[in-house]
C-alpha cells in the first residue's frame, strides 16, 4: 500500500493534471505558497463557497452577508492588535539555512511523545488480544506513564512560554528537547525572533505622502468596522450575524503542504453578535452547527475532531478548531472563537465612535460579544480532495482513479456521450445536453472509447455519464453510468433531470444540518 506521503504527492499531481490547482505563474517557475485554481478547481471552490454561504444566509433569517474591500484604513490593524501582535516565533537552522516556526517544532515534538504512547498501546493490544483493558494499561504501564509524564511537562512548559511569548524560553525548550533540523539533522539554531505576518504596500503617490497600508490578514475586521452600518440599515436585532467570503494574505514563514498553508488564501467568516453573558451558549451552538455542516458532506464522521486551544489569542475567551484528517494528519480546517467584545471595543476606542447596541427591551446599551466561525476555503478544498481521491483495483487487473466528491460539489454533474460520432447520435446528445445545461454544469465528450471517456470523468468526479446509442433514437432512453458503483442503467431521457437534480440538490445537506 502506498504511504500517506505518496498518496499526497499523487493528489497534488492529480490536482494539476486535471485542472484543479496550478502553481501560480508557473511559466516563471511559480511563486512560493501561491496557487491558481483551474477550470475544475474553480467550480469545486465555487460550490464549496455556495454551500457555506447558503447555509448561513438561507438557513438563518438573522444572518446577512457583506463584501468588504481588501484594503482597509491602517488604523484598523492597530486597533485589532495585528500590528503589534500578529507575529509568529521564527527560528533558523544555521546549517540548512531553513526557517521554521518555533511553536511548530515544539508541537511536533509533543506529537512524537503522543505517537510513542499510541505505539505502546497498539503493541499491548496485539499482545493481549480480546482481554485487553486499554484504560488500565494506560494507567499502569511504566513505559506509557513515563512518556505521558514527559509529554505533559513539555506541554505545560510550552503553553506557558507561548502565553507569555517568551522567545528565550521557546529556544531553550528546543535546545533541551534536542530537536534537530529535519534537513541538516543538526541542532545549530539561531535565537527565536518575532515575525509579523502582514503584507504591506503603499497607497497613493509619494508626492502626496503615500500611506502604508496592509493587505488584510483576515476578513473579520471588514465585518467589525461595518457592524454599525449593517445593524442600523438592516435593523438587525441581537443576536445576529454578518457573513463574508474573501481573500486574506499572510506572509507565512513556512509555507508547505500545498494549499494547506498559502500566502494568499480565501476565508469564509461569520461574526455572530450576542448579548454579553450569553456567549458561551452561542459558542457551543456554533461549535455543534459547524461540525454538522462538515459531516453532512458524508466524507466520514471519523475524519473530524475538535481541538480546544491551549493558547488563547489575545482577543478570545474560548476557542476550538475543527480538525480534519488530511494525508499528513489531523489539521485545522476551521476555527470557532469567542472573541468577547474585544474588537468592537478596540474600534470604538481608536475611532472615537460609539459602537454599541441599544436593547429596546431593557432600554440599555451595551457592546455586543462576538462568536466567530472562520474557515479557509482552500483548506476545505484540500480536505474534500484528500477524502475523495481514490485509486481502485478493478476486476480484470485494471485500475482507475476516481474522485468520490460529494455530488453537490462536483465540478461537472453530468457528461453526455454519443456512442459513435455519426448516425445522428452527436445531434441527439447535444439536444439532451441543451436541456440539462440550464440547471447543471454538463460536459460533452465524443472522443476515444467509452471506457476512456468514463475514466476521464471519474478523474474529475463527475457523478453521471450519459451515453446515447442507436436505440436512443427510437426508444428515447439512454444509459446512465454511476461514478461510484460503475453500475449502468437504462433510463428515459425525460427522467434525467430529476435523477441528477435529486442527487445534486443542496437542500438534502441543509436538511441534515437543521433537523
Ligand atoms: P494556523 O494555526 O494553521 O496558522 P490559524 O489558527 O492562524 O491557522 P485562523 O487565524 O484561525 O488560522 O484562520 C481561520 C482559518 O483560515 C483557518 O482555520 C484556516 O482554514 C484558514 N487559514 C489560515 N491561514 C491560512 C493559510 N496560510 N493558508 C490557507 N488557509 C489558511
Amino acid at each position: 500500500m502506498a504511504s500517506q506521503e505518496e498518496v499526497f504527492k499523487k493528489l497534488v499531481a492529480h490536482c494539476k493534471e486535471y485542472g484543479f490547482v496550478f502553481p501560480s505563474s508557473e511559466i516563471y517557475d511559480g511563486l512560493a505558497a501561491v496557487y491558481d485554481y483551474g477550470q475544475n478547481g474553480v467550480e469545486l471552490k465555487n460550490n464549496i463557497k455556495r454551500y457555506w454561504w447558503d447555509s448561513m444566509i438561507l438557513l438563518h433569517e438573522n444572518i446577512v452577508g457583506i463584501d468588504a474591500a481588501i484594503f482597509m484604513h491602517p488604523t484598523t490593524w492597530k486597533a485589532s492588535g495585528h500590528v503589534d501582535a500578529f507575529n509568529d516565533p521564527l527560528i533558523d537552522n544555521r546549517d540548512s539555512k531553513k526557517r521554521y516556526r518555533a511553536d511548530v517544532l515544539i508541537e511536533e515534538q509533543i506529537a512524537k511523545y503522543d505517537d510513542k504512547i499510541e505505539k505502546e498501546v497498539a503493541k499491548a493490544r496485539k499482545r493481549f488480544g480480546e482481554t485487553f483493558d486499554e484504560e488500565k494499561y494506560r494507567a499502569t504501564s511504566n513505559h506509557v506513564i513515563e512518556h505521558q509524564k514527559k509529554r505533559d511537562a513539555l506541554h505545560a512548559r510550552y503553553a506557558e512560554a507561548m502565553n507569555a511569548m517568551d522567545l528565550a524560553e521557546l529556544k531553550q525548550i528546543i535546545v533541551d528537547e534536542e530537536i534537530v533540523c529535519p534537513i541538516s539533522g543538526t541542532k545549530n539554531w539561531t535565537d527565536v525572533r518575532q515575525f509579523n505576518l502582514m503584507f504591506s504596500t503603499d497607497m497613493g503617490s509619494t508626492a502626496d505622502g503615500a500611506m502604508k497600508i496592509y493587505l488584510r490578514p483576515e476578513t473579520a475586521q471588514g465585518i467589525f468596522v461595518n457592524y454599525l452600518n449593517v445593524q442600523k440599515t438592516g435593523r438587525m436585532k441581537i443576536p445576529f450575524g454578518i457573513a463574508q467570503i474573501g481573500k486574506a494574505f499572510r506572509n507565512e514563514i513556512v509555507a508547505r503542504q500545498f494549499i494547506f498553508r498559502m500566502r494568499e488564501f480565501e476565508q469564509m467568516e461569520m461574526q455572530f453578535f450576542v448579548k454579553p453573558g450569553t456567549e458561551m451558549e452561542w459558542f457551543e451552538h456554533w461549535k455543534a452547527f459547524r461540525l454538522k455542516w462538515h459531516k453532512a458532506l458524508g466524507l466520514g464522521d471519523h475524519k473530524y475532531r475538535y481541538h480546544d486551544h491551549e493558547k488563547l489569542a489575545h482577543y478570545a475567551n474560548a476557542a476550538t478548531d475543527i480538525e480534519f484528517e488530511m494525508p499528513f494528519g489531523f489539521k485545522e480546517v476551521e476555527g470557532i472563537h469567542s472573541r468577547t467584545n474585544f474588537d468592537l471595543s478596540q474600534h470604538a476606542k481608536f475611532s472615537g465612535k460609539k459602537i454599541e447596541y441599544f436593547d429596546p427591551e431593557t432600554n440599555q446599551s451595551y457592546t455586543p460579544y462576538v462568536i466567530e466561525t472562520s474557515i479557509g476555503v482552500d483548506r476545505m478544498f484540500l480536505s474534500i480532495m484528500s477524502a475523495a481521491y481514490c485509486e481502485e483495483q478493478l476486476e480484470g487487473g485494471d485500475t482507475r482513479v476516481v474522485l468520490r466528491l460529494p455530488e453537490v460539489l462536483a465540478p461537472v454533474k453530468a457528461c453526455v456521450m454519443p456512442l459513435v460520432k455519426k448516425d445522428g447520435l452527436p445531434e441527439k446528445a447535444r439536444a439532451i445536453m441543451n436541456e440539462l445545461k440550464f440547471d447543471f454544469k454538463c460536459a460533452y465528450d465524443e472522443k476515444d472509447s467509452i471506457g476512456k471517456r468514463y475514466r476521464r470523468q471519474d478523474a474529475i468526479g463527475t457523478p453521471f455519464c450519459i451515453t446515447v446509442d442507436h436505440d436512443t433514437l427510437t426508444d428515447n432512453c439512454v444509459t446512465v453510468r454511476y461514478r461510484d458503483t460503475m453500475k449502468q442503467e437504462r433510463i428515459a431521457i425525460e427522467a434525467l433531470h430529476k435523477l441528477i437534480g435529486d442527487a445534486v440538490n443542496m437542500k438534502n445537506l441543509f436538511k441534515k444540518i437543521v433537523q
